[in-house]
């Protein structure tokens, strides 16, 4: 039991006390200590409009061109929400392309939507409405834009883009998006396989549309809690990719997070001065419980530490900052996982803790009769895909792995355990959560497909070479 109070501290005094908000009436600008106030950051920094909305059009302008990754000419697709963050990104992009023409922003932006109304169950009706919200506002931002279906992301073919103005037709692999949602059991792993199908529909449409980089809304608030929730779901060897201002796992197309920066207080004052309007579209967890998912609890912890502790998203989101520049590297052979195409991060080990999980769950799943010898562990659990496939016998048939009587054994084609090797560690918990009956989504199937034969071939290479 945490027992800090006790052992630190004698009395509740000496406890970190609430933050004090300064009042704002009467208060001058800090920066250029002349306009009244009008924008309280960080309890007590007061700023006037305008000093405000120069920062914010200078921390967007810093942040992209410090990392020296967008040229002036790029094609950009931005992910578009109709949320707060990707509202005033939209507004900044349009602003820079009518600044001075030596500050000017050359980008072709296209705009995505990404309809994922499948996944709560909407009708048809309510989606095409909030299609045509989101087109609404992207028009009155000054772009025009497109839709695509979630259930896109569930093959390996060149996604069906819209244009936001037709109308979205229904949709033939939306029974296979629901299906795959219903036989998951938690709202944890549902939200994190929707946004694993979400980054990758949006490398896919990037790479239709010929954009070469994509910029995604996540703000400082977002990224904080992702941080801690990375962790919690054993994703932190994949914290520099998730949080950090680019994600690269695409040797190509690379996802930017131009919107670090800001709070989500600061984008609500933005949006306050511009008069910009939000779409607000309902989520996967949306009304539920904050202790629905570990995500939303994340975000309840984070939120409500930072009302009285303003510092709180600053300190996790610049100590992840700090994680990001860790050796990223945690690499199996060089192999990527199937679904979220981040490095393999199960490496094995005799010392692992990752052994040691893995171990304690396959003992508990075999129950008291249960007997694993250990060179059925490491197959079974971190065994490299060219031995994956040589335990299939050339007939096709698979051999037992629990020890080596080398005999024919009935099991489930497409089933998790085959495809855990080609998974990452936090990829793998989510389809833990998969309904038995329910096979691994068919994209994954020939994606492992495609991967063993990779390997096979990479080994008759070697042995030729030898
Ligand atoms: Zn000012
Ligand atoms: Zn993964």
């Amino acid at each position: 039991m945490c027992s800090i109070n006790d052992a630190e501290f004698e009395s509740d005094e000496e406890l970190m006390q609430p933050d004090e908000i300064a009042q704002i009436d009467g208060a001058i600008c800090k920066k250029c200590n002349e306009n009244k106030a009008e924008v309280l950051l960080r309890v007590k920094d007061a700023y006037c409009k305008t000093c405000f909305l120069a920062a914010a059009t200078h921390k967007f302008r810093a942040t992209v061109g410090k990392s020296k990754l967008v040229r002036p000419t790029d094609s950009i697709l931005v992910g578009h929400s109709g949320k707060a963050g990707s509202t005033v990104l939209l507004h900044l992009i349009k602003a820079g392309m009518s600044e001075a023409v030596h500050k000017r922003l050359m980008y072709k932006t296209t705009v995505l939507y990404i309809d994922e109304g499948a996944v709560i169950g909407e009708p048809i009706e309510q989606r095409c409405s909030e299609i045509s919200a989101i087109q609404e506002q992207v028009n009155s931002l000054g772009f025009v834009g497109h839709v695509v279906p979630l259930s896109e992301a569930l093959h390996n073919t060149e996604p069906k883009i819209y244009p936001l103005d037709c109308g979205l037709e229904i949709p033939s692999d939306d029974a296979e998006l629901i299906n795959l949602f219903g036989a998951i059991s938690n709202y944890t792993s549902k939200e994190e396989l929707l946004h694993k199908l979400r980054q990758k529909l949006l490398i896919s449409v990037a790479r239709s549309l010929g954009c070469c980089k994509i910029f995604t809304a996540d703000g400082a608030t977002d990224l904080a809690i992702k941080i801690l929730s990375n962790i919690a779901l054993g994703r932190g060897a994949h914290l520099p990719l998730d949080v950090g201002f680019v994600d690269s796992r695409d040797s190509n197309i690379k996802i930017l997070r131009p919107m670090r920066d800001f709070t989500r207080k600061e984008l609500s004052y933005y949006l306050n001065f511009h008069k910009l309007k939000v779409v607000q579209i309902p989520g996967l967890t949306t009304k539920k419980d904050a202790y629905v998912s570990i995500q939303n609890l994340t975000e309840k912890f984070v939120t409500e530490l930072n009302t009285e502790f303003s510092g709180t998203v600053s300190a996790v989101f610049r100590t992840g900052e700090k994680l990001t520049t860790g050796n990223t590297q945690t690499t199996n052979s060089g192999k990527s996982c199937v679904l979220c195409s981040a490095p393999l991060d199960t490496i094995f080990t005799d010392t692992s803790s990752l052994q040691a999980t893995e171990f304690s769950r396959l003992v508990s799943a075999e129950g008291p009769m249960g007997h694993i010898g250990k060179d059925a562990f490491q197959l079974k659990t971190f065994g490299n895909a060219a031995e994956a496939t040589e335990n299939t016998a050339t007939d096709g048939a698979k051999r037992c792995d629990n020890c080596s009587c080398s005999r024919s054994i009935e099991r489930p084609e497409k089933s998790v355990p085959d495809m855990d090797i080609h998974l990452c560690y936090g990829c793998r918990l989510i389809f833990r959560d998969l309904d038995k009956q329910h096979s691994m989504p068919e994209f994954l199937q020939n994606a492992v497909k495609q991967q063993r034969s990779l390997d096979h071939m990479q080994k008759e290479i070697a042995e030729f070479l030898l």
